[in-house]
């Protein structure tokens, strides 16, 4: 019997644990090809997971394992789906195409002067941080200000407000780029204030990642006492739920530290509505807040930098169903679906599927229900395929001159990264250009003749 060719678009985690459960779970062969239109793998674990977080960043080594030691799943990096190849196209080449391509765009405030210069998603500040090749090399400038803002308080906005305030030693020892230590080096900002809609019993982050922004030595970490005294329904909600009263318990902790006296500042505000960004000459300058419990009660803060951190948002792509509203493609059991109508061969995985919602291995739950229902519809066939070769897909590739950075090539992307750092003293340094990826990457053999 041929094996079951399956196409993943997106090699994050949700695409990464799709491969593997599907070889993992099926049991006829199997064969399935990961593409991913940066010339890297791993998605956000590469360009969202803090650099200072290493713990999770390791997740990559299992997922390397499962490329390197798995027959029949291929990484076809720098194959941008919709764009190199269509939809229609993978379904002629695959049984099944799952979309696990994440959720690329961002919630905006709607708020008057959200266009001004020095205010900016999270997303794009992460991704410059991050080294993402999409980002330009000066996008975020550090120097001359004081303050920064951060509107949101999930998880991704307390990566953004630590990064901000990080001692350069600490920087140096993640795998950022040089021209992101050095604009961190120069930065002047010495106040990140993050601004939260709601009372603090409803803030998102977890209670880990508070911690981890008390331990910054640098910096003080400053809690209004008075945020603190909940009306009846925070209080109820805080009672009811385990993770907010050890947040709030550890927010009470901060209140009574106060300050240290330390050269830098996170100070929290919540119950805060932002209504408006003051600019002058086209660049922001302060951004109004009015409280929410009491909205005739205003306050405009001086802000040099900010940072709208209120979601991640998915986009559609040609082809496929979109749910505006929710930024997702919509699906019946991981099937995408439009209304009751099931698009056959064509699955969804991760955050396109869910929103942006979880950690990473949120995702892999995520993909074992895709993996089922791919399974299941495959044996519903007798386990016939109708798919085409890997070959003739490489074929199309080469014919449209796709420089794909197979498994192969990324290890020397990978390789190259390690000598960057050595260079300098430094474990690894990301490459950030593209061009300078695949220079790195060099053509693999099958795809040289392009
Ligand atoms: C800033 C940030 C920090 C985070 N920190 C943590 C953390 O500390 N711990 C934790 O557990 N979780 C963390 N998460 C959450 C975690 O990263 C996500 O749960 C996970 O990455 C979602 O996986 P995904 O595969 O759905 O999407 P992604 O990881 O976004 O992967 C999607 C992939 O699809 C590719 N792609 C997009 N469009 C196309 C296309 N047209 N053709 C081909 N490929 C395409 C992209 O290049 C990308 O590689 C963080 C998220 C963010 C944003």
């Amino acid at each position: 019997m041929s094996p079951t060719r399956v196409a993943v678009i997106g090699s994050g985690p949700s695409g990464a644990y799709t491969a593997q459960l599907l070889t993992e779970e099926s049991e006829s062969p199997v064969e399935v090809d990961v593409f991913d239109r940066l010339p890297t793998p791993f998605g956000l674990v590469r360009y969202g997971v803090a650099p200072d977080h290493p713990r999770i960043k390791s997740i990559i080594t299992s997922f390397t394992d499962v490329f390197e030691e798995t027959p029949g799943l291929r990484f076809l990096g720098n194959v941008e789906i919709g764009r190199d190849v269509s939809l229609d196209e993978l379904r002629t080449h695959y049984d099944a195409v799952v979309f696990a391509h994440g959720a690329p765009h961002d919630r905006r405030l709607g708020i008057p002067g959200e266009d001004l210069g020095g205010i900016s998603a999270v997303r794009e500040f992460v991704s410059w941080y991050q080294g993402h090749p999409d980002q330009s090399v000066d996008a975020f400038l550090l120097e001359g200000g004081r303050r920064a803002v951060v509107v949101g308080v999930g998880n991704v906005a307390l990566d953004a407000a630590r990064m901000l305030v990080r001692e350069v030693p600490d920087l140096r020892a993640t795998d950022i780029p040089e021209h992101v230590v050095e604009a961190f080096a120069a930065s002047t900002i010495d106040e990140v204030v993050v601004i939260g809609r709601r009372g603090p019993g409803y803030a998102k982050f977890t209670n880990k990642e508070f911690i981890e922004l008390l331990e910054v030595e640098s910096t003080d970490v400053l809690i209004d006492p008075a945020d603190l005294e909940f009306d009846a329904d925070q209080q109820a909600f805080v009672d009811a739920d385990p993770a907010a009263r050890r947040l709030v318990s550890t927010f009470q902790k901060a209140a009574e530290r106060g300050s240290l006296g330390r050269a830098k500042t996170i100070r929290f505000l919540f119950d805060r509505t932002p209504v408006e960004f003051v600019g002058e000459n086209g660049a922001v300058t302060g951004i109004r807040l009015a409280r929410t419990s009491d909205p005739t009660v205003t306050e405009t803060l001086d802000v040099d930098l900010a940072l709208r951190s209120v979601g991640y948002l998915g986009k559609p792509l040609d082809g496929l169903p979109f749910d505006e509203r929710s930024g997702t493609i919509p699906h019946l059991d991981s099937r995408v679906a439009e209304g009751d109508d099931v698009v056959p061969g064509v699955y969804v995985a991760g955050w396109i599927k869910r929103g942006p919602n979880g950690v990473v291995g949120t995702n892999r739950k995520c993909a074992l229900e895709t993996v089922t229902s791919i399974l299941a519809d495959v044996a519903a066939r007798g386990g016939a395929s109708t798919s085409t070769s890997a070959a003739d897909v490489d074929v199309v590739l080469r014919e449209r001159g796709v420089e794909v950075v197979d498994w192969a090539a990324w290890r020397a992307i990978e390789a190259a990264e390690i000598a960057a750092g050595a260079a300098v003293g430094r474990e690894r340094i990301k490459l950030h250009r593209r061009e300078d990826m695949l220079r790195a990457a060099s053509p693999a053999p099958e795809y040289a003749g392009a």
